[in-house]
C-alpha cells in the first residue's frame, strides 16, 4: 500500500499524445508503482512566453511507495527519455513532456526541488477539471494538505 499520487502530464512539443502515452508506460513500470486511472486528455492555450502551439493534458492517479523526492526524479528522468531538453527552453517554453507533482497522499510538501500540492493548481481549471474527472476535490485537497510529522 503506497501512496495515491496525481501527476499532470503536459505536451506542446512533437507526437504529442506518443509523449502522454510514453509517460503513461513508463510511470507504470517504475518500481511499486502503479498508474490506476487518468483523466481525458485536454487540449489548453500554451501558458508562458508566445509562438508555442497548443498543449494536450492529462491527469493521472497513481499509487506508489516511491518517495515524493524519488518520484520527481523518476518524473523528469521520463521527460528526459520524451526529449525534453531543459538548457533549450526558457520557464514554461515548449516542451516534449512536463511531469509535475499535483497531489502526494495528504501531505504538504515544501523543499527546494518540491512544492505540493503544486503551487498552480489554484490557478490552472483544467487540472481541476481533470482531476474532479478522477472525482478529487482540489480546493479541499490543497486545504486539506498537512506537513508530515
Ligand atoms: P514547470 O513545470 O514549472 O513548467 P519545470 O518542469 O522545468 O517547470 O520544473 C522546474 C522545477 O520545478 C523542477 O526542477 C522541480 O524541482 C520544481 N518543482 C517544484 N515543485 C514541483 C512539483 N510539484 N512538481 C514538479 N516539479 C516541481
Ligand atoms: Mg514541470
Amino acid at each position: 500500500m503506497g501512496e495515491i499520487v496525481y501527476l499532470a502530464l503536459g505536451s506542446n512539443l512533437g507526437d504529442r499524445e506518443a509523449h502522454l502515452a510514453l509517460a503513461r508506460a513508463r510511470l507504470d513500470a517504475l518500481p511499486a508503482t502503479r498508474v490506476l486511472a487518468a483523466s481525458p486528455v485536454e487540449e489548453t492555450p500554451p501558458i508562458g512566453p508566445a509562438g508555442q502551439g497548443p498543449y494536450l493534458n492529462q491527469m493521472l492517479r497513481v499509487e506508489t511507495t516511491l518517495p515524493a523526492e524519488a518520484l520527481l526524479d523518476a518524473c523528469q528522468a521520463i521527460e528526459g527519455e520524451a526529449g525534453r531538453d531543459r538548457a533549450a527552453s526558457p520557464r514554461w517554453g515548449a516542451r516534449t513532456l512536463d511531469v509535475d507533482v499535483v497531489l502526494y497522499g495528504t501531505r504538504r510538501i515544501t523543499t527546494p526541488r518540491l512544492l505540493v500540492p503544486h503551487p498552480e493548481l489554484a490557478n490552472r481549471d483544467f487540472w481541476q477539471r481533470e482531476l474532479a474527472a478522477l472525482d478529487v476535490d482540489w480546493s479541499r485537497a490543497m486545504r486539506d494538505a498537512t506537513e508530515a510529522p
